[in-house]
C-alpha cells in the first residue's frame, strides 16, 4: 500500500480528524487545511480546522463559511484529546503549532504530517513528504488525483490554486514545473479565475501597508560584498502605519531584486524578540542559516524567530553567520 492509499484508509477509518498547521499561515497553508476541510466533509467526517494564529485577512476569502478556529484550550482541548486523526500540514516540526504543540502531542490521535519540507521531526506516526513539491497543495492535488476520494468542485479547486499560486510566488519560483502548470490548467476548469483569486490575496491591503512598504524600503541596505540585501521593519513603523505581520508578507522579495544579491533577509521586531525571513538564489541553503538560529524552511526560503536579544547586535550576528554560506 502506498502512502496516499495508507493515509486514505486512515480518513476513512477516522470518524472526527482536526486539521492544523503553522503559525502565522500563509496561503499553501490554509490552501492546504481547506481543501482537505472540503474533502473530508463530503466524506461525511466530523473535521475541526484549529490554528493557533488567526487567519490573515488576504485570506479570509477562502473560508467563505468561517470553518477555521483560532485556538482557544478551554473550548478546544477536549476534542483535540479524543479526536482519531490529526493532520499537521505545511510543517516538520511540532513547535510550529505553537500553543497547540502540547495539547497535539498528548492526543491519542494518530498523527499524519502532510509536508514538503525536508529532514522532518519525529513527532508524528506517519510522514507523506514531497521534498520536490512546489506546495503542500500540489501534494494535496497528488493524494486527490491519485485516490479520487470525492468529486472535485469549486471550492476544493480554489483552495488548492491559492496554495499553489502562493507558494510558487505566482508561478516564477524554479519548482513550477510543466506539471505544476498542467494541475493549474485542471483547476481552471472548475470556474476558478486567477484574476479573482490574485485580487483577494494581494490587493486588499489598506493604504497603511503600502506606506510600510516604503518605510521598510527606505531601510534596504547591503552588507560589504554586496551580496546580502536586508531590511528592517521595527514596531514602531508598524505602529505609525497602522499595520501587522499579516501585512509584510512578500516584502522580503525585494531585496532579492537587486542585482548581484544572493541572500536577501527580512528583520522584523516582535512585541519581544524579532522575526527573521530569509531567501536566497542557486544553491544557498538558508534553511541551514536560520537552523543556526532555532527556525528551518526550504532551500531558497526559511525563517526563524527569536526571543528577547538587542536586535540590532542580532542583525549584526545574523548576517555574519550568512557571509559564512557565501564563501
Ligand atoms: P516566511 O519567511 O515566508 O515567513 O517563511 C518562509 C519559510 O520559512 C516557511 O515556508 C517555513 O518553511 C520557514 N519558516 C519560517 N519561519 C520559521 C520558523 O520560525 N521555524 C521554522 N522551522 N521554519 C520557519
Ligand atoms: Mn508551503
Amino acid at each position: 500500500m502506498d502512502l496516499f492509499e495508507k493515509l486514505n484508509e486512515d480518513f476513512k477509518k477516522s470518524k472526527s480528524i482536526l486539521l492544523t498547521t503553522h503559525v502565522n499561515p500563509d496561503g499553501d497553508a490554509i490552501g492546504s487545511q481547506l481543501a482537505l476541510f472540503y474533502m473530508l466533509r463530503e466524506m461525511g467526517k466530523e473535521v475541526k480546522m484549529i490554528n493557533h494564529s488567526e487567519t490573515p485577512y488576504t485570506l479570509a476569502f477562502l473560508d467563505r463559511g468561517k470553518r477555521i478556529e483560532k485556538y482557544v484550550p478551554q473550548r478546544h482541548d477536549e476534542f483535540i484529546l479524543n479526536v482519531d486523526l490529526i493532520v499537521f500540514l505545511d510543517l516538520n516540526v511540532p513547535g510550529r503549532v505553537v500553543s497547540m504543540q502540547e495539547i497535539c502531542q498528548k492526543s491519542k490521535a494518530k498523527k499524519w504530517v502532510i509536508d514538503h519540507h525536508t529532514e522532518p521531526a519525529d513527532f508524528a506516526d506517519e510522514y507523506l513528504l514531497t521534498a520536490e513539491a512546489c506546495a503542500t497543495g500540489e501534494i494535496i492535488y497528488d493524494f486527490w488525483e491519485k485516490e479520487k476520494p470525492v468529486e472535485m468542485n469549486y471550492d476544493i479547486a480554489e483552495a488548492l490554486y491559492t496554495a499553489i499560486m502562493t507558494d510558487t510566488g505566482s508561478f516564477r519560483f524554479d519548482r513550477t514545473t510543466p506539471r505544476i502548470h498542467r494541475i493549474i490548467a485542471d483547476l481552471m476548469e472548475y470556474g476558478i479565475r486567477p484574476d479573482f483569486v490574485y485580487e483577494q490575496v494581494f490587493d486588499q491591503g489598506e493604504i497603511g501597508r503600502l506606506k510600510l512598504l516604503g518605510s521598510a524600503l527606505e531601510t534596504l541596505a547591503l552588507n560589504s560584498t554586496g551580496e546580502i540585501c536586508y531590511m528592517i521593519i521595527s514596531r514602531k513603523t508598524l505602529e505609525q502605519t497602522n499595520t501587522d505581520e499579516a501585512d509584510i508578507e512578500g516584502f522580503v522579495n525585494y531585496t532579492m531584486s537587486v542585482r548581484g544579491v544572493k541572500v536577501g533577509m527580512l528583520f522584523y521586531e516582535l512585541e519581544n524578540g524579532f522575526k527573521v525571513s530569509f531567501r536566497s538564489k542557486g544553491n544557498i541553503p538558508v534553511n541551514k542559516i536560520a537552523a543556526e538560529f532555532g527556525g528551518g524552511g526550504h532551500l531558497n526560503a526559511a525563517g526563524c524567530r527569536i526571543d528577547g536579544g538587542d536586535f540590532k547586535t542580532m542583525i549584526d550576528v545574523i548576517i555574519k553567520t550568512a557571509e559564512k554560506y557565501l564563501k
